[in-house]
């Protein structure tokens, strides 16, 4: 496995449309290898081909679990999504993101609280998953990645410096800080992961 490297906003691949994948390949499973060496270095939970400059319409996600305590348990959950389709959507919530191709921003961005979607595994066999959540956040943002949108687009308010603001715990929206100083700690502390 090989770390690569994630394209920044600014590089056009970001902002183009991608084609299906018609077979597996050892150098697309070596690909998808490197996607989630790529994303765990990171601290991702996120990462479309396109991030790494591949023209393929594949994605692959971790979502940390939690323990009582709110720590991330070591725990691994890769899923591969191969030529996704959306099939439906449902509800709204507005949430926290940010991106690894837009380093050390955040924005607070409103999209469907559920998810239906249909994709091939590694093994190119057909799956359908609903998700709610982060799940389904992570989901809707790294589809949106295979046809050149990025989640900038969709933010409700500015794009903020990951610095500047601070986590409501109840509604997992940020906010710009009130005293930067007093604040710092309280929110490295509960930061949770969004990058994607
Ligand atoms: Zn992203």
């Amino acid at each position: 496995m090989a770390l690569r490297e994630v394209r920044v906003a600014g590089d056009p691949i970001l902002n183009k449309t991608f084609r299906p994948l018609k077979e597996m390949t050892e150098r697309i499973s070596m690909l998808i290898d490197d996607m989630f060496e790529t994303m765990y270095d990171q601290e991702g939970v996120g990462l479309a081909a396109p991030q790494v400059g591949v023209l393929r319409r594949l994605f692959v996600i971790d979502i940390p679990e939690e323990d009582e305590d709110g720590n991330e348990t070591e725990e691994k959950h890769p899923i591969v999504f191969i030529n996704p389709e959306i099939v439906e959507t449902s509800g709204e919530v507005t949430l926290a993101e940010g991106c690894l191709s837009l380093p050390n921003k955040v924005a607070n961005v409103t999209r469907p609280s559920h998810v239906k979607i249909r994709a091939l595994d590694r093994d190119m066999q057909e799956f359908e998953m609903e998700a709610d959540d982060m799940l389904a956040r992570c989901i809707l943002h790294e589809f949106d990645h295979l046809d050149g949108h990025v989640y900038s687009e969709l933010a409700t308010g500015p794009l903020w410096d990951i610095e500047d603001v601070e986590e409501d715990g109840d509604t997992g929206m940020v906010r710009l800080k009130t005293d930067k100083g007093a604040k710092k700690k309280e929110s490295r502390k509960r930061r949770r992961r969004r990058r994607l």
